[in-house]
């Protein structure tokens, strides 16, 4: 049911703020190459607004799309920066996926996936090669949508998309950056992989192996 779904997906916001503690201090590093190095703690303060949001909205009985929407603005305010910005639409076009009504069934997690991904191709305006989220996130999204509609569950799915985000997160070290902070120094960026792209992959990957538990 409905109550279920939002706290399942709570749940999913809390597995992210703890990656992205796990891993701040290298998604930091890798920003720094080329960039402010502020990414490992934009993700941090991102994902724990994002859980407060979601706790708060939880509390009062919101189901999955009203969650979502709360958490997403949440991330955006907390977070400050373009990756912040950026992970806020996709949790509230994920969110515009959903009902708050009933629960989430495999399409509609899909779909709210899709979206996501849709969402931050919009807002942010990056094209592929870029060497942006966009490079691993474009990718995940084909394999999710190939994979799904040939008859593979959700969760069959998923890791198959998570495995092609993390190998295409790690195929932008051979990119120059072109957008964002790192456009000035985008030389500098050869050789590092893009420290958004590597923590889409690090989220997806801990989402699959949440999905296949
Ligand atoms: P800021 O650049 O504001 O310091 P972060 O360091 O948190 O923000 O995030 C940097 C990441 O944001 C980059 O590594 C890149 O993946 C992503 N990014 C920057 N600009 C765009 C864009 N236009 N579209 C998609 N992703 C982008
Ligand atoms: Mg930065
Ligand atoms: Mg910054």
């Amino acid at each position: 049911d409905s109550q279920a779904a939002a706290a399942a997906i709570q749940e999913i916001i809390e597995l992210f703020a703890e990656v992205c503690a796990t891993h701040e201090a290298e998604l930091g590093r890798l920003d720094a190459v080329a960039g402010d190095g502020d990414h490992g703690q934009g993700m941090v303060l991102g994902t724990r607004g994002a859980v407060e949001a979601g706790s708060t909205a939880l509390a009062r009985g919101a189901g999955a799309r009203t969650l979502l929407v709360h958490a997403g603005a949440a991330w955006a305010e907390s977070a400050g920066g373009t990756s912040g910005a950026l992970w806020g639409s996709a949790l509230t076009a994920a969110g515009r996926a959903l009902s708050d009504d009933s629960g989430v069934d495999e399409a509609a997690g899909v779909q709210a996936l899709l979206n996501a991904v849709e969402a931050v191709q919009r807002l942010g305006g990056a094209r592929s090669g870029d060497k942006t989220m966009v490079d691993a996130a474009a990718p995940f999204s084909e394999s999710l949508k190939q994979r799904f509609d040939a008859g593979n569950g959700l969760a069959a799915a998923l890791a198959s998309a998570a495995t092609v985000a993390t190998e295409a997160a790690a195929s932008t070290a051979d990119l120059k950056a072109r957008l964002g902070r790192s456009r000035v120094l985008g030389d500098k960026s050869l050789g590092t992989p893009d420290p958004g792209a590597t923590s889409f992959a690090l989220l997806m990957e801990a989402l699959a192996d949440h999905l296949n538990k």
